[in-house]
């Protein structure tokens, strides 16, 4: 039962105040660490319910104060638990306090006094949980012993107005989110719902964004994705709402969101396209915004990039926008850029000179949000039906796109250019004689492989025209 427990014949001096046993200076067990100390040092008797001692037995002075509030806390009255807590608490801000509650019980006590009918309780448990995981290393002992079933339960019975004891759970879970290696734990102990509904509550905006940012963290485990989809058949739904937030972190997060969420799978990718058409073609709506916040911009394009690569969706969201402002066209719209002295086209604006003036250094933050763009283009393009409705935008690829010294957008813009090339040559060839053909011709010898294929197709060819003789 005691993993330090000293046999009498082992104890030479008492480990608190040193003194050596004798005759006089008898040896006395603490029945809580089992190490064996003179009378003096070990003289207070206190029942153990927590080690099944239902009578007062005797507690060292080391043992002492820990012990007792882990003691009062298997009351069942509110005002022992309160004691509890609070003493607890202010011995975790003691600056060898915290390894003592830990040593002695005191999380388990914490954690239990989690389910406490009291707010009180409840609230001082989520402060002192919440300064125990800000202390790294304590992350593994936190997790087995339960920490985030403990944090959801109180989460999923806090009240909304309750906004100190939801920025104790939500910024808790928020730590553990944060460690690439406890995501998965942190969602099969049951963060998904709670957090989810933190993002869709009427909670203060602070707290929303928490929340939203502890879900976006949580999708850094591509193996989560599923879970969160089915967690909640308004999980998408919320978090399309969120990308209309006035708030344009609130915008940047959710968006990231689901841009992660758009990384896997078709069905994953399906599921998106279907929300946002019936939650209202919010990525279009977001997109039309032209936000300031560069960062909300490269997470929208990215987003439906990646939305584009799926045949079923890509169509849907052309075909069902097909009126004048729908996603595919407002994402061609950035590139295009708009009148750069407007300052509803700031954006736009800005990126264009960017790209067309400014120096190197600031160029490169904004290669991003331009990279998907044109991701988003060629990926577009890829579908035949769509090449008609994008070639519009192709003289403005071939000036900023493959002009680029930036490989991604770069080679985005070939593919691009090769889209339209191969369903609409007349098109193609004019843009390119205009400006960038010497560019498209530099960019296909630099292209890896791309010469020899044409090469050896244009052998198979020549072979199947003039057959040796
Ligand atoms: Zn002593
Ligand atoms: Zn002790």
């Amino acid at each position: 039962m005691y993993k330090n427990w000293v046999s009498d014949e082992e104890a030479i001096n008492c480990p608190l105040c040193q003194q050596k046993f004798s005759q006089l200076r008898r040896k006395h067990h603490c029945r809580q660490c089992g190490q064996v100390f003179c009378s003096k040092c070990c003289k207070v008797n206190v029942p153990l319910p927590q080690l099944g001692l239902e009578n007062p037995e005797r507690v060292c002075d080391g043992c002492l104060p820990v012990v007792e509030l882990v003691t009062k806390s298997w009351s069942q009255q509110t005002s022992f638990q309160l004691e509890s807590i609070q003493g607890l608490l202010e011995l975790l801000h003691e600056p060898t306090g915290m390894r003592k509650v830990i040593q002695l019980g005191g999380l388990q006590t914490i954690i239990s006094l989690a389910r406490s009918n009291s707010v009180e309780v409840c609230k001082g448990s989520a402060e002192a949980l919440h300064l125990l995981s800000m202390h790294e290393p304590l992350h593994m002992i936190l997790m087995e012993s339960g920490i985030v079933k403990a944090l959801c339960g109180m989460l999923n019975s806090a009240s909304e107005a309750d906004e100190q004891l939801l920025s104790y759970l939500i910024g808790s879970l928020m730590i553990f989110a944060k460690a690439p290696q406890l995501q998965i734990r942190v969602v099969q102990d049951g963060a998904l719902p709670p957090v989810l509904a933190l993002c869709g509550m009427s909670v203060s905006e602070a707290i929303a964004l928490i929340a939203v940012r502890t879900l976006n963290l949580l999708m850094e485990n591509i193996g989560s994705h599923t879970a969160l989809i089915e967690s909640d058949r308004n999980a998408l739904p919320r978090l399309l709402a969120l990308t209309l937030s006035d708030d344009e972190q609130m915008q940047e997060v959710s968006l990231k969101t689901l841009a992660r969420l758009s990384m896997g799978s078709d069905w994953h990718r399906h599921r998106i396209v279907q929300e946002d058409f019936s939650a209202g073609k919010c990525l279009m709506r977001s997109l039309q915004r032209q936000p300031k916040n560069m960062q909300v911009l490269c997470n929208a394009a990215c987003l439906v990039a990646n939305l584009a690569t799926s045949e079923q969706d890509q169509s849907k969201t052309v075909r069902k926008g097909a009126r004048k402002k729908d996603i595919f066209l407002t994402l061609a719209q950035t590139m295009v850029g708009g009148d750069v002295t407007s300052e509803t086209h700031y954006f736009s604006g800005s990126l264009k000179l960017h790209f067309l003036i400014a120096p190197k250094a600031s160029v490169v933050q904004h290669n991003a949000p331009l990279s998907h763009v044109v991701r988003g283009l060629a990926n577009f393009s890829s579908f035949h039906q769509n090449v008609y409705r994008l070639e519009q935008h192709l003289s403005k690829v071939i000036s900023v796109g493959l002009k680029s010294d930036n490989q991604s957008i770069n080679q985005h813009s070939m593919r691009f250019i090769l889209h339209v090339l191969h369903r609409s040559p007349q098109k193609a060839v004019s843009d390119l004689l205009g400006n960038g053909g010497d560019d498209f011709l530099l960019s296909i010898s630099k292209t890896a492989g791309m010469v020899d294929a044409m090469q050896g197709n244009l052998k198979q060819y020549v072979k199947e025209l003039c057959p040796p003789s």
